[in-house]
């Protein structure tokens, strides 16, 4: 039986559940299965749900509401009635949100860049000249670390609880290091853990002392709107929140349709302080005459308001709640009594954080990837890619078929557990 207590079991029971689980994972390997959990991508049911947006803006609809011919150069910061409505959705006054094109991603390296090269407009040195840090907490999202890794910038983890980074080590940092200039955030629905930082956790990010006075939060709120139960959960307004504690330029908030509407052909956005907008703009002058603004005006008559945008995503939730629910019903009947693994169960966003014994993750990964099923790598939420106890697997359900993430999941615990009862066997020998 799969739920035997691990870490209490007796040499026989280990030794018989050893050889269960090597003949169930042969037979596994067996299957030749070829299933992935790997990223966060939308299934296909979920971009049919934005298939009209293939016909827009249609033929002969190339105005701006305006009168602007769409179809031409210029509107460096995009259409003011899409920054409007998804000012509303990202909380960011629309005359404070520009909209870059198809990858918050892109802004996102874009802002570092231009911190590297020019600093912040703070009056500060450029960042490029420094040896500069970041805190960076974890688990988080790969790609972020992968913009700092590329810069040569430091990247110093710092644990994430259930409502946002752990204050008190991020305070003692920041307080005492003028060379930690940022700090990474995903406030909702993070990626993979599904923490959502508490209003008191926003108050003391946007009001805490740093010895760095061109410090920036890196306010990546990509899932803003992603809800996977019947609570829209509430995140504080950190623009607000920072011009309130007397540090008006410290956000830099990001946003992008690409889970929204089509991951590969959406909107992105980023917003903060007017004098942070300016900044972003003279160096997005020189980079560019303008974003796509028929993709624009193909939002705009898709997704016209904010309300439209809530009816989407309960369309999106119907497709994906039922993926959440599943995997978790699985890890819950096969892992729940084994005592070797935890996880998360989020109210939102993209991912299940899975953690297993010290030791374990990349045998689990390695595993699995025998047996057909790709997992992220092991480290891979981790900055370096190295996650030093080697126990987070950040699971993503939402591309599969429900029919392949049950065979996944499935296969998915019984190597978990191989590799739990593999580390508890070698312990048990070196005693
Ligand atoms: N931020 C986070 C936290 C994400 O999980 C993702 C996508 N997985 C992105 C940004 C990428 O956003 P975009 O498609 O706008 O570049």
């Amino acid at each position: 039986d799969s739920t035997l207590d691990i870490a209490h079991a007796s040499p026989e029971e280990l030794a018989a559940l050893h050889a269960d689980l090597r003949a169930q994972h042969r037979d596994l390997v067996a299957a030749n299965l070829s299933l992935d959990l790997t990223r966060g991508k939308p299934a296909p049911a979920q971009l049919d749900l934005s298939s009209a947006l293939l016909d827009l803006p249609g033929d002969g609809n190339y105005r701006a509401p305006d009168g602007t011919d769409a179809r031409n150069y210029g509107g460096l910061t995009g259409l003011p009635e899409v920054r409007a409505v998804w000012g509303e959705v990202f909380n960011v006054p629309g005359a404070q949100l520009i909209e870059g094109g198809n990858s918050s991603l892109a802004l996102m390296h874009d802002v570092v860049v231009n911190a590297v090269l020019h600093g912040t407009g703070d009056g500060e040195l450029a960042w490029g000249g420094q040896q500069i840090s970041f805190l960076c907490p974890v688990p988080g999202y790969d790609r972020h670390f992968t913009i700092l890794e590329g810069l040569g910038i430091t990247m110093i983890p710092v644990p994430l609880l259930a409502d946002g980074p752990d204050m008190t080590v991020v305070k003692d940092l920041v307080a005492a290091d003028p060379q930690i200039k940022g700090i990474w955030c995903i406030p909702k629905y993070s990626n993979p853990s599904g923490s959502v930082y508490s209003d008191e956790v926003v108050a003391e990010l946007a009001s805490m002392p740093t010895a760095a006075t061109d410090f920036r939060i890196f306010w990546d709120n990509a899932y803003a709107v992603h809800h996977l139960t019947e609570e829209a959960v509430e995140l504080a307004d950190i623009l607000a929140t920072c011009e309130a504690a007397g540090n008006p330029e410290r956000a830099y908030i990001f946003g992008s349709t690409s889970k929204i509407t089509l991951a590969g052909s959406g909107l992105s956005f980023f917003g903060g302080s007017a004098k942070n907008v300016a900044w972003l703009q003279k160096f997005l002058f020189c980079r560019t005459i303008g974003p796509d603004k028929i993709n624009e005006l193909r939002h705009l008559a898709f997704l016209p308001d904010a309300a439209a945008v809530t009816d989407l995503m309960a369309r999106h939730r119907a497709v994906i709640a039922p993926k959440f629910d599943m995997m978790l019903r699985i890890l819950a009947e096969n892992l729940a009594g084994s005592g070797v693994a935890t996880w998360t169960t989020p109210k939102g966003g993209y991912f299940i954080s899975l953690e297993v014994p010290d030791g374990c993750a990349s045998r689990v990964v390695a595993l699995a990837k025998e047996a057909g099923i790709a997992l992220t790598p092991a480290g891979a939420t981790f900055p370096y890619g190295k996650d030093p106890k080697d126990s987070n697997i950040r699971l993503a359900p939402t591309f599969p078929s429900l029919a392949d993430l049950e065979k996944a999941t499935q296969g998915l615990t019984v190597c978990v557990l191989l590799g739990a009862v593999e580390k508890q066997l070698t312990s048990t020998d070196a005693v």
